[in-house]
């Protein structure tokens, strides 16, 4: 079973995502165990402070380094003791951008520690010397890193057998062996507004049905993706080659 802890300010914020669908029922299923934790656990003094003003001065605070450093410390060091290779992953716009191909390597990890920086940000001295790997969900600045690792956590968990009703449906998606997009679904009713799916859905022929599929995959792609699409044919190429 994987263990993954998350440090933040917002702890409720992060059990409602994992209290629900899919991420719940990997917890029911015992594939995985989640402990959330509040940062202020770790904060010391009356008012249990855990960010200060920028030193240089400047808008916003920053989360100080010993209450993140604490909390890395003493998690990491239960976790040895229960036998886990600790691994702490920090959420942040300059780390580096997350990929399919990288929740399938995480998604090997029997341990993984989320931190969560709030405000302006973490005392990059807890950066550099408590945190293994920084991920970046995308170029745009959210308002803490809860919704960056929620979002890395879903994508990993969801690849632990036996978490998906039907595995398949994961080992189809988009990205998951090749870099081409997902193909467009369909469901009932056959008709609505006036707009029908494709006649070869209905045939029952699934060799028909998967070359469709497989040409609505590279048509959309190339389409919305010329990177990924590029890609896709350098790997062709490649098979070829080989
Ligand atoms: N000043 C920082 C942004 C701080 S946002 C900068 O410009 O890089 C506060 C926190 O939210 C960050 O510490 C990080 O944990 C999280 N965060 C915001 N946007 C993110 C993103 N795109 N990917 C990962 N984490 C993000």
């Amino acid at each position: 079973m994987m263990l993954i802890e998350v440090v933040t300010l917002f702890p409720e914020m992060v059990d409602v995502v994992l209290k629900t669908s899919i991420l719940e029922r990997a917890e029911k299923f015992s594939k995985v165990e989640y402990r959330v934790h509040n940062l202020r656990k770790w904060a010391k003094g009356k008012h249990l402070t855990v960010d200060d003003v920028p030193f240089g001065g400047g808008a916003g605070m920053v989360l100080k380094p010993e209450p993140l450093c604490n909390a890395v410390d003493e998690l990491k060091q239960q976790a040895f003791k229960s036998g886990y290779e600790p691994y702490v992953i920090f959420p942040s716009p300059d780390g580096v951008l997350f990929s399919q191909e990288r929740a399938i390597q995480l998604a090997k990890r029997k341990y993984l520690l989320f931190i969560c920086g709030r405000y302006k940000g973490v005392d990059e001295r807890f950066r550099q010397t408590r945190v293994d790997e920084e991920i970046s969900i995308g170029d745009y600045v959210l308002s803490g890193g809860e919704l960056p690792a929620l979002t890395i956590i879903d994508a990993i968990v969801r690849l632990q057998e036996g978490v998906l009703t039907d595995f398949e449906s994961a080992t189809v998606d988009s990205f998951y062996q090749t870099p081409l997009l997902d193909c467009a679904w369909y469901t009932r009713p056959w008709e609505f507004e006036g707009l029908t799916p494709p006649e070869v859905l209905k045939s029952g022929n699934h060799k028909q049905i998967d070359e469709w599929r497989q040409k609505s995959r590279e048509e959309k792609t190339k389409a919305r993706r010329p990177d990924l699409w590029e890609k896709w044919l350098e790997l062709q190429n490649k098979k070829e080659e080989d």
